[in-house]
């Protein structure tokens, strides 16, 4: 049976679920999105994504042509049609199609699209043994040009540290911000562990707010580590007695290498491996 993809109310094969060439998504990266997962057919932290699917909208002047309650019943009815349990779900908003100009008055058609497919995962090696990742050229876009809080379809930024780092050997890349300082990862937030406490760049670092990442911080408070927001830099990489990343797609995932240097021992440490259970119990109760 043919996927089921979700266009504007209506539910279509996978090859026949299309928008027009003339889409400002597609001519300029003119729209939004989310990656969202589901475990055990509960849809992780679906209100905060949706929240920030809505915050990037009206960032970039769109207006969503459906509620929020309308795109939760769009999910659950695609991921339903599919028959996924444990899913990764993509909601899409276009620009629509307008004309071969900029002008986003001209287009008049917003495509929301809900994509539900099954997740390919790393593999379970990495979990236990640990990323290698190298630090880009390509800094993080300036906040005050293009926030990375919006999740815009415009990703070339994140797309030219990936193939940076795929060119080094590493399925992840660090990027730095005009400042220098850490920012995140291509698809991922980071987080370093020294002397027993949790230090992650601020959301002023010029970083998407994760909703791993917040995820992550509040089992951390809960507990009893100290979580710190604060800039950081390579050094603090470096010297760092663990790190690791969070996101949708990877979960919570240690590193042990950056730019060829060991982080800590070079394995992953007691507490990656303590969040990565905790983030594990979390999604797997499907508690929010
Ligand atoms: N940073 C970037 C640039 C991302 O694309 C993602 C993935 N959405 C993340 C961080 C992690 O965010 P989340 O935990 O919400 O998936």
């Amino acid at each position: 049976m043919s996927l089921k993809i979700w266009i504007n109310g209506k539910l279509y094969d996978k090859e026949n679920a299309k928008v027009s060439v003339y889409d400002h998504g597609l001519l300029y990266g003119d729209g939004v999105f989310e990656g969202i997962r589901s475990y055990g057919g509960k849809v992780f932290r679906l209100r905060r994504h949706l929240d920030r699917l809505w915050d990037s909208a009206k960032a970039i002047w769109l207006t969503i042509p459906v509620s929020k309650e309308d795109m939760a019943q769009a999910i659950e009815a695609t991921l339903q049609a599919n028959g996924l349990q444990d899913g990764y779900i993509r909601v899409v908003v276009t620009r629509g199609s307008g004309s071969l100009g900029l002008d986003p008055n001209r287009c008049s058609d917003p495509q929301v699209i809900v994509i539900t497919d099954r997740i390919a995962l790393y593999p379970e090696e990495l979990y236990q043994k640990g990323l290698e990742i190298i630090t880009v050229s390509t800094v993080r876009n300036h906040p005050a040009a293009l926030s990375p809080r919006i999740k815009s379809l415009n990703y070339l930024n994140n797309i030219l540290a990936k193939i940076e780092g795929l060119q080094a050997g590493c399925i992840e890349a660090l990027m730095l911000n005009h400042k220098g300082e850490v920012a995140e990862c291509t698809g991922d937030n980071i987080f370093l562990v020294r002397g027993g406490r949790l230090l992650t760049p601020p959301n002023e670092a010029g970083i998407l707010e994760g909703v791993t990442r917040d995820a992550v911080i509040e089992l951390a408070r809960e507990a009893g580590i100290e979580v710190r927001e604060v800039p950081l830099t390579k050094h603090d990489v470096y010297i760092a007695d663990e790190c690791f990343l969070t996101g949708t797609a990877a979960e919570v995932v240690p590193v042990v290498k950056v730019d060829s240097r060991s982080i800590g021992d070079g394995v992953p440490g007691p507490l990656t491996r303590q969040l990565i259970d905790l983030f594990k119990k979390l999604t797997r109760r499907g508690v929010e």
